[in-house]
């Protein structure tokens, strides 16, 4: 069902007198299955919109607008299409009991791939599906591919029914889809040869895969399906030799390094991550793949716009993955502020040891890691760690955090977005 959640005044969809609630049914006599085609259907200047009131009344709207023209209509969200696979690594099954229900929904929807850049295996694609996004050319999609070897997937996606991902990469490739890939690699399943393999697949389908990254598991505390190996450093080490045997090849041939480990996988090996050049446009940033490169570099590009804070003195808590990286990050910061800067390690109360990354800490570790520091004149904490409600994980809210605290908190995500403000350099 789509259905509309909010009208914009003065749009195009207020004059036709279209209300929040109102039921959309077919765009140009095609009928609406959801926010997809209602996307790519109004694309025309020419239009008319079937659609149900919420009392039951049938209307048609007909409209005619001027080239980028919006109609100022927003949808409900989407049901989001759920996995059908039962990987033993899932970060999801490894949640501790008792969090938001939202945060428990195992996506894996094509659809939230091409829109948000979301990883979806494609293992519940069918074939309307296919066709849809061969026809709105839903490119680029964010591939979980794990191994390209039918058998070895299987396994991983402990899914015997999952189709052939080769197959589907390649059929979408000829019909200009472009992906960027994602391999989560399981010591034993999906490394060395199998990994090999994937590599040597994905290359081979040429401009249809955009990027690659190899990721290592992660798993929890509560990760409770996962019989396999753990990542240690001489696995890490190992893989990443392999991906930068990759990476200098695709630099020597295609110009870009194409695959890369992620920041995780270096930390793990305890190796020195590369510098920008290694990532070209950082595509793969958001699954943690040049993250700490890209924050050295807004670091070093920034300095120049932080406020001085002389004499003040800033807490700055972070993950234990992140903390041996901070030092010479806070140098800096304290060179062009003039504030001293002390960096807090906090632990990961929810999920366990083994989750060491910053962005997952919750509202409980802040406190505790913050608690009667009287001595602060302010502390940063991730950003990351904060939905778009403000709200941690563990259902604390930041202002939650803010009115407990003896200091004034800022959520920030490279330090510089915070410290450029005279807002928070005139603090109480
Ligand atoms: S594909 Fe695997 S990791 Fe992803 S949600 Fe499904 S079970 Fe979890």
């Amino acid at each position: 069902m789509v259905k509309v959640s909010r009208i914009e005044p003065d749009s195009i969809a207020a004059e036709l007198g279209m209300q929040p609630g109102v039921e959309l049914l077919a765009v140009n006599g095609r009928p609406l299955s959801d926010f997809l085609d209602w996307e790519f259907l109004t694309a025309d200047e020419e239009l008319v919109i079937e659609a149900r009131q919420p009392d039951g009344e049938q209307v048609v709207y007909e409209l005619e607008r001027l080239e980028g023209e919006t109609l100022g209509v927003s949808l409900e969200p989407p049901t989001v299409r759920r996995c059908a696979n039962r990987c033993e690594f899932c970060f999801i099954e490894g949640l501790p009991t008792g969090l938001r229900k939202p945060l428990y929904i195992r996506d894996d929807d094509y659809r939230l791939s091409f829109a948000y850049g979301n990883f979806a295996t494609l293992s519940n694609v069918r074939e309307r599906d296919i066709a849809r996004i061969l026809e709105y050319r839903l490119s680029p999609l964010y591939v979980s591919v794990h191994a390209t070897n039918h058998e070895a997937r299987k396994v991983l996606l402990n899914n015997a029914r999952v189709p052939d991902i080769k197959a589907q990469l390649s059929r979408l490739a000829e019909g200009g889809i472009q992906f960027h890939c994602q391999m989560v690699i399981v010591p034993g399943l999906n490394d060395e040869g199998v990994l090999e393999e994937s590599l040597s697949d994905l290359w081979n389908m040429g401009d249809a895969v955009l990027s690659a990254a190899v990721v290592p598991v992660g798993l929890t505390q509560f990760s409770h399906l996962y019989t396999g190996k753990g990542m240690d450093r001489e696995t890490a080490a190992s893989i990443l030799d392999q991906v930068e045997r990759w990476g200098v090849r695709a630099m020597r041939e295609r110009g870009e390094t194409w695959v890369c480990g992620s920041d995780e996988l270096y930390m793990l090996a305890d190796r020195e991550l590369p510098g920008p050049a290694h990532y070209g446009e950082f595509a793969q940033i958001e699954n943690g793949v040049g993250s700490v490169t890209s924050l050295r570099m807004r670091v070093g590009n920034g300095l120049d716009r932080v406020v001085r804070r002389h004499g003040q003195r800033i807490g700055v808590v972070t993950g234990l993955a992140m903390a041996p990286l901070m030092g010479p990050l806070l140098e800096r910061l304290s060179d062009a502020s003039g504030a001293e800067f002390e960096l807090i390690v906090a632990e990961n109360s929810l999920f366990g040891p083994t989750i060491t990354t910053a962005g997952l800490l919750v509202g409980k570790d802040i406190l505790a890691a913050l608690a009667n520091r009287h001595d602060l004149d302010m502390a940063l904490i991730p950003a990351e760690t904060l939905n778009e409600d403000r709200v941690f994980l563990d259902d604390y809210t930041l202002a939650d955090v803010r009115q407990s605290l003896p200091m004034p908190v800022f959520p920030s995500y490279d330090f510089i977005d915070v410290l450029e403000s005279e807002a928070s350099g005139v603090l109480a």
